[in-house]
Order: structure tokens, then sequence, then C-alpha cells
């Protein structure tokens, strides 16, 4: 019993192995092998075009993966030989499919919406609840990003930081064991950046939720993250903890990004 017990908490809730992906023959990712323990916060980093948000992608099945297997908290997310991957049929798909959420760069609000059916309207087409449960999580999440009083306006009639709060709600809404997060900074103005790390840390220690943040904001990773990837032509090249990589970087690209002697 003791020894079931360990196993499962050494589970992996994120099981990437020998990934390929290219897009019009040209190669992104080729054979990826990433795990990421529950509720680690991981922080994507390196040059444009190095393949973060590919990841994040394929992880949401926006993109398909070409070789390897992709697997949740154990669960296989492709079927078919390594090499000729096909995603499992979508009824098969969806539950582990729900335990995923992202959070968009631009945030992905229904511009005709109000800021609670933004958060009630995915639980009820999802099935997850009825119109009241859904409208009283809405409320309830929208209390705990602090946008309470904002129930009932339009997206538009918010500023970029309550936006992103409101998107962070929503996905929350669904609540996912994984949450993925696309720059969640780069649209918001410098003195809201720590609002959104509050935010963050906050729902980590209330939900233990995983979280894999693609983010070229130097600073907020290494406050955000237990551990910080950085990728370089697909490719892992650095992966620590943020005083590690930040102070002592092994590779000399990662050096080289940061600005540090190579
Ligand atoms: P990053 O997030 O590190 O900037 P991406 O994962 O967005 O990098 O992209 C990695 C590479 O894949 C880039 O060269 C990009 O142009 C290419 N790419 C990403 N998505 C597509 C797509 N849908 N079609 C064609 N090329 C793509």
């Amino acid at each position: 019993m003791i020894i079931m017990e360990q196993i499962a908490a050494s589970r992996p809730m994120i099981q990437i192995s020998d990934v390929s992906k290219a897009f019009n023959g040209i190669s992104v990712l080729d054979g990826l092998n990433l795990e990421i323990p529950i509720g680690q916060k991981v922080a994507l980093l390196g040059p444009s075009g190095s393949g973060k948000t590919t990841i994040l992608r394929l992880l949401m099945t926006l993109e398909t993966i070409d070789a390897g297997q992709v697997r949740i908290e154990g669960v296989p997310m492709y079927e078919g030989a390594p090499d000729t991957r096909r995603l499992l049929p979508e009824g098969q798909l969806r539950a582990v499919r729900s335990r995923i959420g992202m959070v968009f760069q631009h945030f992905g609000l229904f511009p005709h919406l109000n800021v609670l059916n933004n958060i009630a309207l995915p639980q009820i087409l999802n099935g997850q609840a009825g119109k009241t449960e859904a409208e009283n999580r809405a409320h309830e999440l929208l209390q705990m990003v602090g946008l309470g009083e904002k129930a009932y306006l339009l997206p538009d009639q918010l500023s970029g930081g309550q936006k992103q709060r409101v998107a962070i709600a929503r996905a929350l809404a669904l609540q996912p064991d994984i949450l993925l997060f696309d720059e969640p900074t780069s649209a918001l103005d410098p003195q809201r950046v720590s609002e959104v790390l509050d935010l963050l840390n906050m729902i980590c220690r209330k939900t233990g939720t995983t979280m894999l943040l693609v983010t070229h904001e130097m600073e907020f990773a290494r406050q955000f993250a237990d551990r910080i990837l950085f990728f370089d032509h697909g490719q892992i090249v650095e992966d620590g903890a943020p005083d590690v990589v930040f102070t002592n970087p092994k590779d000399n690209r990662t050096r080289a990004f940061l600005g540090l002697p190579v």
C-alpha cells in the first residue's frame, strides 16, 4: 500500500515523451522529453520562435504532434504507432482535455457577453454546471480575483489588467488541474505585473494547480516559478530552479540570452 501511494505521488502531471512536431516540413520540436510534477510552477523562456508556445498549444490540442506521446497524469492523449500519432477520439479525449485550461495573451473574452456570463457560459457549455451553479461560481471567482463589483460590465469597459483577471477566473471556473499562460503580462502596464504575480501565487496556494507559463519577462519568471526551462530551437538547454538558472546557467546560449559572460 505504501509503495502504491509512493508511485501515485511520484506520477508526473504532464509527461511529454519523444515528441516531435514540424510545420510545413520545418522541425520545431525534435524528440522533446519533459516531465512536470503535480503542482509545479514552470516558466518557459527562450528566444522567439524556440517552440515555447507550440508546447502550450500541443497540451491544449490546438496543435497535434507528429511523433511521441503526451500523458496527463498517466493518461495518454495519442494513439497509433509512435511515429504516426493521432489524437484519441473526441469521446475519450474529453476527460483529459477538460483537466487543462489556458489563458491567452489577448485574453480571448467574448466581447458581447458581460463579465459574469464570460465566466459562467463555458461551464454551462462544458456541461460542468447548470445556469445558477455556474453563475454562483462566477461570482465567487470574481470576488477571488478582486472584481466582485464588475460582474455586469462588458469586457471593453474593463482595463487590461481587469480583463486579464476575468480571463484567469474563466479558466479557473472549469476547475483545471493544469493552467497554461501565454505571455500573461505582455499586454499589461508594468505596475499591473506584480498584481498578476500575486494572483497566480494565491491561486497556486489555494488550488495546487500545476502551471506552465511562457514569458519574456525574466523578473516575473524568477518570482513566479519553481522551475525555469530555457528553450533554444525546440530543445531544453537549461532546466533548474530560478536562482540557479538566472545566476549560474550551464549553457552558453542561456548565458548569452541573459547577458551573462560566456
Ligand atoms: P515561441 O513561442 O518560442 O516564440 P513558437 O512555438 O510560437 O515559438 O513557434 C516555433 C516555430 O514554429 C516558429 O518558427 C513559428 O514560426 C513556427 N510555427 C508555430 N506555429 C505555426 C503554425 N501554425 N504554422 C506554421 N509555423 C508555425
